[in-house]
């Protein structure tokens, strides 16, 4: 098999080229298509697959099968010469991620011997993995703003190439193991590292260099990235949100974080504050129920269904009324699934649980609890009020007190 001759390797600022198919081989989806010549970068050291299109057809994925670069194509090109024509934006965004990623990994090696032991360019966003686990959050701004100043000082970023037994002489960032002829990417002055990848032709182009999430993980931390492009939308984006935020506190932006805990602690405390009146509240609902309950077989028995906002008030009214003497409480709420209450004062002589049992089983629904109380739902909305009156007759059937 002849080699497919890897344009991109010399230059990474190829758009557009001619080529000639060799063959064609059908493949899931598609054709796998071998052509003379290629611009695509197939997916490989970190960096992913170029997308663009070969005589109109648009490029899957191009794959790096060693000497052959496989082109996936939806169908194959009737031409034997053909045009292929780069996703450039996509591209360019790979190659401003790329070169950030050698600039951060030359600036982490030298701000404390940190080694790069991966690279991954992501759909969003891009990250490395550091072989330490030391990295506090003043390096992590030093080396930020030593990446950026590589970038401002708008290095040449050199492509060459030499044989391996040459390019092991050299001082690499990371020694190679690969043999014949060795692709060397230099950012002037600063550093020189074997890659197979694409490059911009100078740090300017990078654009701004912006350190995001920092995972530590046992031996190594992850440190995501993101670079020219993709730090212009992510700021922009930022400052939407936080621009939106600090619109709802009517404050300015500065001051947000410092309102957002503020506010927390007032919500916690007027949450707080408002169980305690609910509670009071239904202290008193309790007590004026129960000089209203009818008295059966000497217990004051309350019954009633409730609204289903009410959920959290009849569960407390529930506990109140069973504080009052001689008491039963049968109560439900209506809503999505419905809810029941069953209660009596401590010490009473029925079995809230077996009654609320009772219940459930003839009107359809679920629940149980113990002697003095218990609680369920379930049951149709329109039921309720037969539930409960069923409920108090199986009372009756308990002893008086
Ligand atoms: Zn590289």
């Amino acid at each position: 098999m002849p080699k497919t001759d890897r344009l991109y390797y010399a230059d990474c600022y190829l758009r557009e080229f001619q080529a000639r198919v060799l063959r064609s081989e059908p493949a899931a989806n598609g054709f796998k298509v071998y052509i003379d010549r290629t611009a695509f970068y197939p997916a490989s050291g970190g960096q992913p697959t170029d997308f663009g299109a070969i005589a109109g057809i648009q490029l899957v994925e191009a794959v790096d099968e060693g000497d052959e670069i496989a082109h996936l194509l939806r169908q194959a090109p009737e031409a034997e010469d053909v045009t292929g024509k780069i996703d450039w934006a996509r591209r360019f965004d790979h190659m401003q991620q790329h070169t950030g990623q050698h600039i951060l990994s030359a600036v982490f090696e030298r701000i404390g011997s940190y080694k790069t032991v991966s690279f991954h360019l992501g759909e969003d966003s891009s990250s490395i993995d550091l072989d330490s686990d030391r990295l506090g959050a003043r390096q992590l701004e030093e080396a930020e703003d030593a990446a950026n100043q590589v970038v401002f000082e708008n290095r040449t970023v050199r492509i060459s190439f030499q044989p391996a037994g040459e390019a092991s002489r050299l001082d690499l960032r990371k020694p190679t193991a690969r043999e014949g002829e060795v692709r060397l990417v230099e950012v002037e002055g600063f550093d020189l590292s074997a890659c197979g990848g694409t490059h911009v032709s100078g740090t300017g182009a990078v654009g701004l260099i912006l350190l995001r999430k920092v995972e530590r993980m046992k031996g190594s931390t992850r440190v995501e990235f993101l670079c020219g492009g993709r730090a212009l939308r992510q700021a922009r984006r930022d400052f939407r949100v936080l621009s939106e935020a600090a619109r709802l506190f009517s404050a300015a932006l500065d001051t947000v974080p410092e309102l957002i805990a503020k506010q927390s602690q007032e919500l916690r405390e007027g949450i707080r504050g408002r169980e305690k009146l609910v509670e009071r509240l239904a202290e008193y609902q309790a007590k004026e129920l129960w000089q209203v309950a009818p008295v059966i077989d000497g217990r004051h028995v309350v019954r009633q269904v409730f609204p289903a906002e009410e959920l959290a008030q009849a569960k407390m009214l529930a506990h109140a009324l069973a504080k009052l003497p001689l008491t039963v409480a049968l109560l439900a709420v209506k809503g999505k699934p419905t809810a029941l209450f069953f209660a009596q004062t401590s010490g009473g002589p029925l079995e809230m649980g077996s009654v609320l049992k009772q219940t459930v089983m003839k009107f359809g629904g679920k629940g149980g609890g113990g002697r003095d109380f218990a609680q369920g739902g379930g049951i149709e909305e329109s039921r309720l009020a037969e539930a409960l009156a069923y409920a108090e007759a199986l009372m009756a059937q308990s002893p008086p007190p």
